[in-house]
């Protein structure tokens, strides 16, 4: 018997070669009708054979095309059209915009072996792509994704191309960015002395940097800043030019053998090097490795990865070495889309780069991903993952826009019960930053149909994302900022019941005002009570003041300040410096109080190191975990006073003594005992959250011995543990608490 049926698909469904599949599909079952692209994703009315339907179904749903990833099928039966052919018809667009927007791809197999193939005729075609690969987030004004809502809107296909485009069974069909060099954007080179060439440009930026050049190529979501990793002089000097004394710089390979001759990686950081994410991922460097030490100073991990765009292929197939390939930004800004901005920006910086013609519409960072074990644990969610969407079973008739807290910025947004997640923005603490947020909100806006009627924030009255809401006469809910952290994770595993929640964090503001990051938290989804936390310190100078660690273990030495070894760590300090830390500990000027375990990481480099100041970011506990020592087995004592705080200064009068490879090892051996310490008194499933925990020796010894003493645990995944992470657990407590 003959009957009709209509699917209606959500999820990420269009420029992933979606329709194609079902056109094949379709003949393959000798079923006749249409599909067609909506609003809400892809709509197929198919006729035909009742029995040859279950097969139909079954594949239609399981053997998806590579980028595409299904949410929901909605099947219904409808009255015989009696078709007579099956068809690709126009996209029809409704008012609900409810598909998920694909992220950004990388170079596929096939489009690399014609870009190397002298007899195609994209042969050697930088800006090469087809269905399964290539931009689409950064390319799209907004939905429905076609060509005429992208920056390719401009370019007039050649009669090839357009063929192509529109042949249903070619890897092109749709293919929204497809051209080729008579059809294209073109490629250009560009020196600061004002001169522009669009013969062999590619080969021309080989040749600078091979010359030692600091130079920039424009990628996917945004420009990167290229130089040799084999040439000491060049990253010094881009360390002097860009101001950048110490933060790693993230290294492109031409291969994975390439990578596997600096570097010691495992099967599983291999396998994520190569998924098409491409992500960055954090590897052991070889212990004699010929990269430069300023690549990446006092630390043994660096940040690797492998070419995305057709670009980086061609430039490293010249090249044949590794390259310093770092997001061309000023530090804590979002990274530069247009060459305008580049050279306004980082003019006195690169001495030559290549740009083309097709612009970034949304931009975006590379993703970062560290694998701890068989954890794989991303630490920045953006190129070829975000926009991230989940669907959930949440029916809240609210939209939900969650603003993330200051640093490591990302939004989330809840509508029409889907959670989706924008990629990583920057540190609020500039204009451009700022004005990188809200156009984050409102692509968001845009893309989604969506008009927020709820938002959600972080307690600190003065991050930049709380002070933006407070602008925007809409009903607002403010969440601590480590429950958020912990509720994130929650999600993530879907865990619903009570746990015992261990925030590990740089800072946050607790609700007794003063500075949290060390928390234990009894939790569920609503409420969450604070059931340990480490013995609140002063930090003087302020939360403004935190790159001078030396002042954090001032202060926790200046309790023991009668103690010899103590005394001696204090009177190191100049007699003036001394006079006005004394003066604010002793009368509270400008000395909150902070019980945060990234501070007491600080603190721990700043007398095992003897370090002053950190420039960046987690550089205290990178630096004491490359000193970590798996023999060493000691620790030092855990002790928990009456009110429940955790007592440290025996660790670090420790520290004064032992010898700086012990007294890291046993920091951090400390740590990883003492949650294990608290796991055992409560008895729960421990859930681990907070910007703490990118740190991968802290994180290995914990695993290790939660599972040697047989504690459940869950880690942040697939959504960073650090602030990136926390707009999700936002929405959740938004979710939970309406
Ligand atoms: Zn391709
Ligand atoms: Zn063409
Ligand atoms: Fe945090």
């Amino acid at each position: 018997m003959k009957i009709c049926k209509i699917y209606e698909i959500e999820g990420v469904v269009q420029g992933v070669g979606f329709r194609p599949f079902v056109f094949s599909l379709a003949k393959k079952y000798n079923l006749k009708g249409f599909v067609f692209n909506s609003s809400s994703g892809v709509y197929i009315e198919a006729e035909g054979d009742e029995e040859v339907f279950e097969s139909f179904e079954f594949e239609l749903q399981n053997l998806t095309p590579p980028l595409a990833a299904i949410d929901t099928v909605n099947i219904t039966q409808t009255s015989l059209k009696n078709f007579d052919d099956f068809k690709i018809t126009k996209s029809v667009y409704s008012k609900v915009k409810n598909t998920s927007v694909s992220p950004d791809m990388s170079l596929c197999s096939e489009c690399e072996k014609e870009l190397k193939d002298k007899n195609n005729r994209r042969f050697g075609y930088p800006l090469i792509n087809c269905t399964n690969c290539g931009p689409r987030y950064s390319i799209i004004r907004t939905v429905p994704y076609d060509r005429i809502n992208s920056s390719m809107s401009w370019f007039k296909m050649c009669p090839k191309c357009e063929a192509e485009y529109n042949d249903p069974l070619n890897r092109r069909y749709h293919a929204q960015p497809i051209s080729c060099p008579d059809c294209g954007p073109v490629v250009k080179f560009y020196d600061l002395k004002g001169s522009v060439t669009k013969e062999n440009p590619i080969e021309k930026l080989a040749y600078a940097i091979n010359e030692g050049k600091i130079t920039a190529l424009k990628g996917m979501g945004g420009f990167h800043i290229i130089c040799d990793a084999l040439n000491e002089r060049a990253i010094l000097r881009l360390r002097e030019k860009k101001r950048r004394k110490s933060k790693p710089f993230a290294v492109l390979f031409a291969s994975i053998e390439m990578i596997k001759e600096y570097c010691d990686i495992t099967k599983e950081e291999e396998k994520a090097l190569l998924s098409q994410i491409r992500p960055i991922v954090l590897v052991k460097k070889k212990k004699v490795c010929a990269l430069s030490e300023s690549i990446a100073p006092n630390i043994n991990r660096i940040g690797v990865f492998l070419p995305y765009t057709p670009l980086h292929v061609l430039l490293l197939e010249i090249l044949k070495k590794p390259l310093i390939a770092t997001s061309a930004n000023i530090s804590g800004e979002p990274i530069i889309t247009s060459k305008e901005k580049l050279v306004k920006k980082l003019g006195d910086v690169i001495e030559a780069y290549v740009d083309f013609n097709r612009d970034i519409i949304n931009f975006s960072d590379d993703s970062v991903l560290q694998l701890v074990g068989k954890n794989s644990i991303f630490l920045r969610l953006s190129r070829g993952v975000a926009p991230k969407s989940f669907k959930t079973a949440y029916t809240c008739k609210e939209s939900i826009l969650a603003l993330g807290a200051h640093q490591k910025s990302a939004i989330a947004i809840f509508n029409n019960a889907n959670i989706t997640m924008s990629p990583f923005i920057g540190d609020l603490e500039s204009v451009e930053s700022i004005e990188a947020f809200e156009r984050s909100i409102n692509t968001f806006k845009n893309f989604y149909d969506f008009t927020p009627s709820l938002l959600v924030c972080d307690k600190h009255p003065n991050y930049a994302s709380t002070i933006w809401a407070k602008k925007q006469n809409i009903p607002i809910i403010f969440v601590q900022h480590h429950y958020a952290h912990i509720l994130s994770v929650m999600f993530e595993h879907d865990i619903k019941e009570e746990v015992l929640g261990i925030a590990w964090d740089g800072t946050g503001l607790g609700d007794d005002k003063t500075i949290w990051g060390g928390e234990f938290f009894l939790c569920d989804l609503k409420r969450y009570k604070r059931v340990c936390s480490f013995k609140p310190f002063k930090l003087l100078g302020g939360e403004g003041s935190i790159e001078n660690i030396d002042r954090i273990a001032f202060s926790i030495l200046y309790a023991e300040k009668d103690n010899a070894h103590a005394a001696v760590f204090l009177n190191s300090f100049s007699d003036e410096q001394k006079y006005l830390l004394e003066r604010s500990y002793e009368k509270d000027i400008n000395a909150p109080l902070c019980s945060s375990v990234g501070r007491l990481f600080d603190a721990a480099a700043a007398i095992i190191l003897k370090q002053k100041r950190v420039t960046y970011d987690g550089e205290s506990g990178l630096n004491l975990e490359a000193l970590y020592d798996k023999n060493v087995h000691e620790r030092y004592a855990i002790v928990i006073n009456k009110n429940n705080e955790i007592e440290y200064i025996y660790w670090f009068l420790g520290m004064l003594e032992d010898e700086p490879r012990v007294a890291a090892s046993k920091f951090i051996n400390t740590l990883a005992a003492l949650m294990v310490h608290v796991a055992q008194k409560y008895r729960k499933k421990v859930v681990l959250g907070g910007g703490v925990f990118q740190n991968r020796t802290l994180l290995e010894k914990t695993i290790e011995l939660f599972e040697k003493e047989r504690i459940e645990f869950f880690l942040s995944e697939n959504i960073s543990p650090n602030d990136s992470g926390i707009a999700l657990g936002q929405i959740i407590y938004a979710l939970n608490n309406l």
